[in-house]
């Protein structure tokens, strides 16, 4: 499924010019305004959006086109009831899972009864054959190629429009090579009647006689021999149009040619052109389809929950993450759903307490901690921007809480009402928990980045105590970033040591330069900076001159005075990253190398000299 919040986008209309609409919701209920926030209706008599009224509790028609002066008495933001979206939310769904659908229950849901994933046939491990059909309407055509869509799904290096891989490697990178997803692509073939009818009568049928009447033999993608076509893929001419039965979505439906019958199936806009193709979509609604994974964001009313929030945001393919940059650079799967999918090959027992290195895109491998119930436990996983996560919002190490038992619906984190996979926010401030419009689906302060001493406790914000209040035992410290690495400590805090440098330089510092005087204290211990001190001393006879720098052998940089103290005679002061200021940065840093201090006199005439400066450091003992 794929929910909007807020877009604004484009829509032809029969009789009138395109529209841009704000869209909030999804293929089962979406609310469409005009840029100035009145709610509009498609009026099918008039072929055009109107300005809507709700004279009872459903929105109608005022018969007064939407790019025209509002009507008098139409308010904006005008919203149905919850009743009345209930009622026509179940109308679309009969429309979309007939009767015989039952057996897999609703085709997409954010809970997943089958420990975690959705009900229904799972083809995530092996070789999958899809057939992808390409449909143009009576009036309109795509200039999109099935060679082009060819690529897009199953080129071994595909960048074009940016893309980071096509469908095909992305897949095999995602699943540590145990899913290799391809499509055959057909057509693209004519249908009988204009994009506009297609509102609100669904193609797929009549794409799929077209294929087979061209001679698709679907027993080819039958790659289980169970006579079900594993995956179906309907792509239509032009750009996706979130309205009615073309609204980008898979679901089931049950046609039979050849002795094989159809299961689950997507439909979505190609685009206009080859500039239109990106994979994030595709992957993500594939995710349903082949591997059963629920959605990971919020549907807003659902499971008897009102609130909207954004799970687990761009995260994960399967929460927001597909439509990053464009959907050109689609977010990883995470680790929860490769796990629960069977692509991770090693689990790492975090409940063991020592020190553990996480790959950027290892996808093999996962970090483990169990708690007091098999169906919670907590995932860490190394989010770095790199890789498939280039266009991540954040970088640095993800903490999941899990529970196969929740639901991304229920953003209230209680015993009882929680995500199936929340991202534990570094910063502590439950963005993704909170309603869109106040919180948002990820930020830079989401990931933990290098930090001494202890990140993640019971007693920390955010905390690692299990969804009941009972303590969980997980205690995260010491996180070390080293190029694609990274490193972190679980289990009880290591014991700390401190080591110690000085150096009493008598440097003289030359006037009005940039560069100024640089003095070393080595260190050989290794190890993170759990907290740092700084001594210096310097006699100038106007301190207003001076910029004092401290850079660690990772070329962290901390200001340590920045030309305050205008005439005041010398600077002789202590640093220390305890309280909040100038060291913050070195928290985490990696101690071993040299430790340079950077004296410069920006200004011309007073000068000065640095005596000399220490350093005393914090860090677990090795
Ligand atoms: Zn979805």
């Amino acid at each position: 499924m794929s929910a909007i919040f807020g877009e604004l986008l484009t829509f032809p209309q029969e009789n009138g010019p395109d529209v841009r609409l704000r869209v909030f919701g999804d293929e089962r209920y979406a609310r469409y305004e005009n840029v100035d926030g009145y709610t509009a209706v498609y009026d099918e008599a008039l072929g055009r959006f109107c300005y809507a009224a709700m004279p009872g509790n459903r929105l109608i028609s005022t018969g007064e086109p939407i790019e025209g002066p509002p009507p008098p008495g139409v308010v904006r933001h005008l919203q149905e009831s919850l009743a009345a979206r209930r009622a026509k939310t179940e109308e679309r769904e009969m429309l979309h899972h007939p009767p015989e659908a039952e057996a897999f229950e609703r085709v997409v849901r954010t809970f997943g009864p089958n420990q975690g994933l959705l009900a229904g046939r799972q083809l995530s491990i092996g070789r999958v054959q899809g057939l992808t059909i390409l449909v143009n309407f009576q009036d309109v055509a795509s200039s999109t190629t099935a060679a082009d869509v060819d690529a897009m799904l199953n080129a071994d290096d595909y960048t074009r429009n940016g893309n980071v891989a096509s469908a095909r490697q992305y897949f095999l990178r995602v699943s540590n090579g145990m899913l290799d997803y391809t499509n055959t692509v057909v057509g693209p073939f004519t249908l009988s009647r204009n994009r506009r009818d297609y509102v609100n009568t669904l193609l797929v049928e009549e794409a799929l006689r077209l294929a087979v009447a061209s001679g698709v033999d679907l027993r080819r993608f039958d790659s289980r021999g169970e006579g079900i076509v594993d995956a179906l893929n309907i792509l239509y001419a032009g750009q996706s149009l979130y309205q009615g039965n073309l609204w980008p979505h898979n679901s089931f439906i049950n046609v039979r040619a050849g002795g094989v019958r159809t299961n689950l199936y997507l439909l979505t806009g190609l685009g206009r052109d080859p500039s239109d193709l990106s994979i994030g979509t595709f992957c993500h609604e594939n995710g349903h389809l082949l591997c059963r994974f629920p959605d990971m964001y919020d549907y807003g009313s659902r499971d008897d929950d009102e609130q909207d929030s954004s799970g687990i945001g761009y995260y994960c393919l399967m929460g927001a993450g597909n439509h990053l940059d464009g959907g050109r650079s689609p977010a990883p799967v995470c680790a929860y759903l490769r796990d629960l999918a069977g692509w991770v090959g090693t689990v790492v027992d975090l409940n063991a307490p020592g020190v553990h290195a996480a790959e950027a895109g290892r996808y093999d491998v996962a970090f483990k901690f169990r708690t007091s119930r098999p169906n919670e436990y907590f995932l860490v996983e190394n989010r770095m921007r790199v890789g498939l996560d280039r266009a991540g919002s954040s970088s640095g190490l993800a903490v999941y809480h899990c529970d196969i038992l929740g639901s991304n619906e229920l953003q209230q984190g209680t015993a009882d009402r929680h995500y199936q996979c929340a991202l534990l926010q570094a910063d502590g401030r439950r963005d993704l928990e909170a309603d869109p419009s106040l919180g948002n689906p990820g930020d830079g302060g989401d990931l933990f980045g290098p930090m001494g001493g202890v990140v993640l406790s019971s007693m920390s914000t955010p905390h690692s105590r299990e969804w009941d209040g009972r303590e969980s035992g997980l205690i995260l410290s010491d996180v070390e970033i080293d190029g694609d690495l990274i490193r972190f400590r679980v289990g009880e805090r290591a014991a700390s040591q401190v080591v110690r440098g000085e150096q009493a330089t008598e440097a003289r510092i030359p006037d009005n330069t940039t560069a100024g005087v640089s003095s070393v204290i080595p260190i050989a211990a290794s190890g993170v900076v759990r907290r740092i001190k700084v001594d210096l001393e310097i006699r100038h006879p106007f301190i207003g001159d001076l910029v004092v720098e401290l850079l660690a052998p990772s070329a962290a940089r901390a200001v340590l005075h920045s030309r305050q103290g205008g005439s005041k005679d010398d600077l002789i002061a202590a640093f220390d990253s305890d309280r909040p200021g100038e060291l913050a940065a070195m928290l985490g840093q990696p101690i071993r190398g040299n430790w340079t201090l950077r004296v410069a006199d920006r200004a011309r005439r007073d000068v000065g000299r640095l005596v000399r400066w220490s350093l005393e450091i914090e860090t677990a003992s090795s």
